[in-house]
């Protein structure tokens, strides 16, 4: 069998933790598989790193942070390519690069075009244990590139896919995929699968235990995924097309406190209004989720709508000049909100699940400022500092205690 596995910076935060790593992978190497690793920095490693370019250079070029922040991988796999030769197994470490990762010239938040898998099957036909680096790759210019946060778990996928492995398996700091995030929320559960369309949700509303670009490539190319613990040996999570074993109607609870909420006062009621905005703000490569238009009063309305925080001052910029020639009354942005989103494709046939979250809103008296669905999604803006009460509320009201 060809198995992929792949662990975040918790697994691999120091000595020890690399060595039960090594261990695990050369269990898995010894029972005669091909192992491809890939791992991401240590702990806080790229936190850190992204904090003395901040030292330096408020507005670093992200071609200069991709540089830096590829800096952590490479530190990882070669510790447990040493972790794992101490154990009298052979290994080799490889950057993105080496392991052909073709990425596009997007820095900071690159796409995977191809990977090349050549170099990693030369490897395992030499009966190597491969640990490729996460989160990089090399664009057209030969330029390091890195794919975005949590970008290890579609580094582990798009190998998973290109090389048709058996088993891809997503080793963190959790035993799987829990009903809501299971360090807030100590009743949550642990599920046994969840289709990939409830998984992207579940990533794209806030709860990182995966990427959700890993989750789209997943779907994409067929790869079924486990979501497991690096510590704790148990069974997982297994992510997958169709899920037979729980037929519930929610699956879990998710938070995003890193949004921003634009609000635009008094446009003109006219027709292209929202057009003119939103084409503004896609052309600033912005990607908007809740949006909300007044009913016209006076010839006037308001448009609000929420982006990634990171994203709030330029999505306000790309509006500037458009607002003040059409004479808008205020443009800003406000990053103290948070989405909370129930997810679950069991909703699709049973009404009332959004009466029922906003009936655990409404008793914990947390006020809603912006509603929106999707087929098997519905999310509310709240007030950031009710965040964590309305998870809570809304998991219990699925949940029970
Ligand atoms: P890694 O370093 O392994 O990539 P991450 O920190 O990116 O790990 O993701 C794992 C974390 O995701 C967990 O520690 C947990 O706090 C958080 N998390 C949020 N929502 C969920 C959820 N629904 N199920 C499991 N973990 C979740
Ligand atoms: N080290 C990168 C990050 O912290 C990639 C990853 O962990 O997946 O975002
Ligand atoms: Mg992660």
């Amino acid at each position: 069998m060809l198995v992929v596995q792949k662990f975040g910076g918790s697994s691999v935060r120091d000595a020890e933790r690399v060595m039960n790593v090594a261990r695990l992978v050369t269990e898995t190497y010894k029972k005669g598989n091909d192992v491809v690793v890939v791992v991401s920095a240590q702990g806080d490693t790229t936190d850190d790193l992204i904090a003395k370019a901040k030292e330096l250079n408020a507005r670093a070029s992200k071609r200069e942070m991709d540089m830096l922040m590829a800096a952590g991988e490479q530190i990882s796999i070669a510790l447990l390519a040493m972790a794992i030769d101490s154990l009298g197994c052979p290994a080799i470490s490889l950057l993105g690069w080496q392991a052909g990762f073709e990425t596009n010239s997007t820095y900071s938040a690159a796409r995977i075009k191809r990977v090349n898998p050549e170099r990693i099957r030369a490897e395992l036909d030499k009966r190597r244990i491969v640990i490729v680096a996460g989160f990089q790759g090399l664009n057209k210019y030969d330029d390091v590139t890195t794919l975005g946060r949590g970008g290890s778990d579609t580094s582990a996928v798009a190998i998973a896919a290109s090389m048709h492995a058996d088993l891809c398996q997503i080793y963190t700091d959790v035993e799987g995929v829990y009903t809501a995030d299971p360090r807030k929320i100590p009743g949550a559960r642990k599920l046994e699968e969840i289709t990939y369309d409830e998984m992207l949700e579940m990533a794209t509303s806030g709860a990182q235990v995966l990427n959700n670009r890993s989750v789209e490539m997943a779907k994409k190319y067929n790869v079924e995924l486990e979501v497991l613990s690096s510590l704790k040996w148990v069974p997982g999570t297994k992510v997958k097309e169709v899920t037979q074993v729980e037929k519930m109607m929610i699956k879990g609870v998710a938070k995003d406190d890193d949004v921003a909420r634009v609000s635009i006062v008094a446009l003109p009621d006219n027709p292209g209004i929202a057009f003119k905005v939103f084409s503004r703000v896609a052309k600033a490569h912005i990607c908007v989720d809740n949006i909300l238009q007044s009913v016209g009063r006076d010839g006037t309305k308001d448009i609000a709508f929420t982006v990634p925080a990171k994203d709030a001052e330029d999505a306000v910029e790309s509006l500037r000049e458009y607002c003040e020639a059409k004479g808008a009354a205020s443009l800003d942005y406000d990053t103290n909100v948070a989405k909370i989103s129930v997810i679950g494709a069991g909703m699709e046939t049973h009404e009332g699940v959004a009466a029922d979250m906003f009936a655990a809103l409404a008793a914990a008296n947390i006020n809603i400022q912006m509603i929106s669905s999707s087929e098997i999604r519905v999310s509310v803006l709240v007030d950031k500092k009710d965040a964590d009460k309305a998870v809570e509320a809304v998991h219990r009201q699925f949940f029970g205690e």
